[in-house]
């Protein structure tokens, strides 16, 4: 590869500082992801800029020799303080590690890009973050191709099914599923997410009661499809055993 120099304008959804001081981030940009390493960063002004959440401009290099491109500039383009809150923060995380799975270089990067910009806002002003995050989860999802078929039971293929899948965190039949139907309000918003526009849903939030199986099976489905997301583990509500779980 040529040595080459480049700026690039986006949203840090990683950020890891390795024992040499080093930062090592995942920008999302309208282009897709990029990776990158401002070396000795950590005892930099580069430090302050380069923080989860943040949307910068870095000018990077990228070595003949080297994988990974340098950051040699940030600047700092927009932060939403109110992402470090407690509960925010860790929806916001749990989407970036989202974003981060879903997202590689492609068609979609302007759309995921936007998608995404608009949750941490969302999670930053709206004041059900919760709700935010997992309208946008489903969003993200099916951006990236991972639309699930409502209309028929996962495991029959017969025609309108209601039941949790516990396993693959599908819809299943009645037949099929040991597991009591979703209330009305959880399956609605099952079956309509991907095609109601963010605003819509937002306005026709699941009551608290329901979301926790919500959560559940969002879970599921994304280990089953898309790979381990770490962050369900701190966020998912686990106080609680998951009730659809087969004994
Ligand atoms: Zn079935």
């Amino acid at each position: 590869m040529r040595s080459r120099t480049a700026n690039r304008s986006g949203i840090v959804i990683r950020r890891r500082v390795t024992p040499a001081g080093d930062i090592i981030v995942t920008l999302l940009t309208p282009h897709g992801k990029v990776k990158a390493v401002a070396r000795g960063g950590v005892r930099g002004p580069l430090a302050s800029y380069l923080n989860l959440f943040h949307h910068v401009d870095v000018h990077v290099y990228q070595g003949p020799n080297n994988d990974l491109a340098s950051v040699k500039q940030a600047v700092l383009e927009g932060a939403l303080p109110r992402l470090a809150e407690p509960e925010r923060h860790a929806f916001a995380h749990l989407l970036a590690e989202f974003a981060d799975a879903l997202f590689q270089e492609g068609e979609f990067s302007g759309q995921a890009f936007e998608l995404f910009a608009g949750a941490l806002r969302g999670l930053s002003h709206q004041p059900d973050p919760e709700w935010v995050a997992l309208v946008l989860s489903h969003k993200l999802l099916a951006l990236a191709g991972f639309v699930q078929n409502t209309s028929h039971c996962a495991r029959c293929r017969a025609p309108d099914p209601a039941h949790p899948d516990p396993l693959g965190g599908q819809l299943l039949c009645s037949a099929c599923s040991s597991l009591p139907a979703y209330p009305p309000e959880a399956l609605d918003f099952l079956r309509s997410v991907v095609r109601r526009t963010v605003r819509a849903s937002m306005d026709a939030p699941v009551p608290a009661a329901q979301r926790p199986a919500l959560w559940r099976a969002l879970e599921r489905y994304v280990t089953v499809h898309v790979g381990d997301v770490k962050s369900w583990r701190q966020l998912l509500p686990v106080a609680t055993p998951p009730a659809d779980v087969p004994a």
